[in-house]
Parts: C-alpha cells; sequence; structure tokens
C-alpha cells in the first residue's frame, strides 16, 4: 500500500503516468514479449520475488505482513550481511569517501580505500595482488578475453557458474567442457589440448546448486603433468571454507597450485556487492590495462568498499565465526539425513534437500514459509529434470534452536506431501 502511494505520490511530483511507446514497431515487441512471458508462465518456471522489509538476516519480516521468518535462503553465510561493525564501517567509508566516484578507475576513480581493500583481499588469500570489481559476474565476464589468446585453451566444468560460462563464452581460446567434477574426462580433454599454447582448468571452488566441492587436489595433479593453470571460482567457499575461511584451495591443501582466484565481496564478506580476481601481479596488472567491466564501469562506491574492508578485518581477526558455521551446517546436516531426508554435498552450509519431483519442491517450500520457514524450491532448467530440490543454505547466525524448527518443519511437511514415510 505504502508503495503504491509513494508511486502516486512520484506521478503527482511531475514523472507522470507511464507512457507506452507508440508505433508498429513498439506494438509488435510488446506482443512478443507478452507471449514470451506467458511461456515462461506456462512452464512452471517463473520466478517471482518476495520483498523483504527488514535487514537481511536469520529473521526477517516480509513486506505485507510475515513478522519472524526464519530464513535458510541467503548467502549470508557467515551473518556479516547486517553486523553491527559491517554496518559501522559503511557509514564511516560514505560519510569520509562520499556515495560514489562517478568514474571509472582510471580516469578519477580510484580512492585509498579501493587499494587498502585490494591490498587486503591479496593478503587474505595469500596472493600478490588483487583488482576489484563492481561483482563476481563481472570479473569472470574479464578475465578469460583479456587473459586467453586463441592459441590458449580454456577447460571448464560443465556445470560452471553461468557467469564463467558467458566470460568463457566471451574469449576467442580454443574451449573444453569436461563432465562435472570427472577427472578422466579432464585428464583426455587436457591431452587433446596440448596442442595449444597455455591451458587454463577453470571451476567453481563450490557448486552452488548441489553444495559439493570440487576435486582440487585432483585437478591441481592434473594440471601440473599437463602443464596447466588453475583458476577457481570461490563465491561459495571465501571466508568460510578451511581451517581459516581461505577457500576451497586452503581446505584441500592446495593454494601454492591454484594460480587464479575470483570471488565474490557480496556473500559471505559483508553481503554488499563487488567481486575481484587475485593471483599473480602481472596478470592483476594486465586485468588492470585490458580487462572490459574494469575498464569501462563506475568504481565500487565507498560504502561496499567499507563493508568487505571490515568483514576482511573481521575475519582475519578470528576464525570463530567461520567454526560456528561449520557447527551448525553439521547439526543441520546430521539431524535432517537422520529424519529420513537425502542431503546433497558434503560438509557444505548449501544443503539442497533432494525431492526429485518439481510441484513437490513447490508445494513444500510454500508450505514451509506457512511454518515461518524461508525456502525456495529449485527446479528444471535450474537443475536437472528429475532433481527438483529446496535448498537450504546454513548461517553462523542461525541459533541451533532455528536449525531444529527448520528440521522440524521439513519432517511435518515432509510427511504431509509423502515425501518421508
Ligand atoms: N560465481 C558464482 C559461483 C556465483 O554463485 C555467483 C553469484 O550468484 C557469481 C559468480 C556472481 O557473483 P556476484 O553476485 O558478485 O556477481
Amino acid at each position: 500500500v505504502r508503495r503504491a502511494a509513494a508511486a502516486r505520490a512520484l506521478r503527482g511530483g511531475g514523472a507522470g503516468a507511464p507512457r507506452a511507446a507508440s508505433g508498429a514497431a513498439a506494438a509488435q515487441l510488446r506482443r512478443r514479449l507478452e507471449s514470451e512471458l506467458q511461456e515462461i508462465r506456462g512452464a512452471g518456471t517463473w520466478k517471482s520475488e518476495r520483498v523483504i522489509a527488514s535487514r537481511q538476516g536469520p529473521h526477517l519480516r516480509l513486506a505485507g505482513g510475515g513478522a519472524g521468518i526464519i530464513n535458510f535462503c541467503a548467502n549470508n553465510y557467515l551473518g556479516l550481511s547486517s553486523h553491527p561493525e559491517v554496518i559501522r564501517a559503511a557509514v564511516e567509508a560514505l560519510e569520509k569517501f562520499g556515495a560514489g566516484l562517478s568514474s571509472v578507475r582510471f580516469i578519477c576513480g580510484t580512492q585509498s580505500i579501493h587499494k587498502d581493500l585490494e591490498e587486503k583481499i591479496a593478503c587474505f588469500h595469500q596472493r600478490e595482488d588483487a583488482i576489484l570489481y563492481a561483482s563476481c559476474f563481472d570479473a569472470n565476464a574479464g578475465i578469460f578475453e583479456a587473459l586467453l589468446t586463441p592459441e590458449d585453451a580454456v577447460l571448464s566444468d560443465e556445470l560452471n557458474h553461468a557467469s564463467i560460462i558467458d566470460g568463457i563464452r566471451l574469449c576467442k581460446a580454443n574451449k573444453y567442457r569436461y563432465k562435472h567434477m570427472d577427472m578422466q574426462d579432464l585428464e583426455a580433454k587436457l591431452k587433446e589440448a596440448q596442442k595449444h599454447r597455455l591451458r587454463l582448468v577453470a571451476t567453481d571452488g563450490a557448486f552452488s546448486m548441489d553444495g559439493d566441492i570440487a576435486p582440487l587436489r585432483e585437478i591441481c595433479q592434473l594440471a601440473q603433468k599437463y602443464d596447466a593453470l588453475v583458476f577457481i571460482d570461490e563465491c561459495h567457499a571465501t571466508g568460510f571454507l578451511g581451517p581459516n575461511g581461505r577457500g576451497t584451495d586452503e581446505l584441500l591443501g592446495v593454494m601454492d597450485k591454484v594460480t587464479i582466484v575470483n570471488s565474490t565481496l557480496g556473500k559471505a564478506l559483508g553481503g554488499a556487492a563487488g567481486g575481484y580476481t587475485t593471483g599473480p601481479k602481472p596478470l592483476i596488472d594486465l586485468l588492470r590495462q585490458r580487462s572490459r567491466p574494469y575498464l569501462f564501469s563506475n568504481s565500487l562506491p565507498p560504502a561496499v568498499v567499507g563493508c568487505a574492508s571490515k568483514a576482511l578485518d573481521l575475519l582475519m581477526e578470528s576464525n570463530a565465526i567461520a567454526q560456528s558455521m561449520a557447527a551448525k551446517t553439521q547439526r543441520f546436516r546430521s539431524k535432517m539425513t537422520a529424519a529420513g531426508f537425502t542431503i546433497s554435498g558434503k560438509d557444505h552450509p548449501i544443503c539442497p534437500v533432494m525431492l526429485g519431483d518439481a510441484r513437490l519442491a513447490s508445494v513444500m517450500a510454500e508450505d514451509m514459509l506457512n511454518r515461518g520457514i524461508y525456502v525456495i524450491g529449485f527446479s528444471y532448467p535450474v537443475v536437472p529434470k528429475g532433481k527438483a530440490r529446496i535448498r537450504v543454505q546454513i548461517s553462523a547466525v542461525h541459533s541451533d534452536e532455528d536449525i531444529d524448527r527448520c528440521v522440524d518443519a521439513f519432517t511435518e511437511v515432509g510427511r504431509k506431501h509423502g515425501a518421508l514415510s
């Protein structure tokens, strides 16, 4: 109601009613778009957005009512999105450095806080240097084209994130796609790719749909054998996987074997926005010269830089938050398994509750919300046909009671809909 009133006030204030573009082309476009939208609805793959009326956190208020909802579907793995020190750091950066730079980095968009954050990221990952982007999507869109030429090859896991797939599409290297986490297939593709000047194996560190972790030890061994570089996307690992939260490479003991790490500031590291590449200094130097999303897009706003910088400080001071998230994950996974559910992946806070049937996933997720638990069902085309699931994400700031309430609700709803006997 308040949004509708605000929209009316805006129009009354001179913005005017929306105007439909006239002309045959505009009318034809409208018809085509409406028919495409209808197709999406008909296919049952329409994504609607629930509107949150509170801060991001373990407990939410939804617009139009629902208060005290327990949230199990954010990438807020460490609960830093609304951490008081993270918010304070953002406010201080906003006060001191302003709302934004109105510029790209190389024209007049680099402040001391951008350089400090890049240094902090490189130090956190124990790499030589780092470069910031507006998002990890941009970091992935920019790296392959800048690094690889038609003389080179890139070998990509078939289930890599869309942004890696798009980044690879933009480059002119020879492209090989290996079966998901299949080391025999990767080896076969590496053999085939020996004819190229340089080989880059690209994989998500942790895969966000299944909560499974790339076999980085084996990938690095193969990379060594066939003289290849390794790139990992650590969006679902940075801050919490490994003894000190450095990521999948720390977890699997290969920090010195992975050459390039891309990750996000928009999930565990404060959740505001932003992404980065960290790795060898000449690579970072080259990205500053050649990477298009870096060269042609605005600098990260100071408040966003402030959030991420404080999040990294908190993680470098202590690994207690990351450890607490691991304990919560273990509690959820073991209780759900004991209740009779199948949870995909291992030891990762992404806990996909495998249901198979798309309708079942959707009605169960709806019923979970009726019981105050916010989870989301995923079905085809986001995941393969017949592998529909409800994805639960655990955060360090869930209490044991939150987790137990979620398990109890799943058990009740699962029995009601026949997912549990
Ligand atoms: N890579 C992976 C594996 C992701 O899950 C995401 C976000 O969904 C991204 C990249 C993009 O990150 P950002 O939100 O910073 O653009």
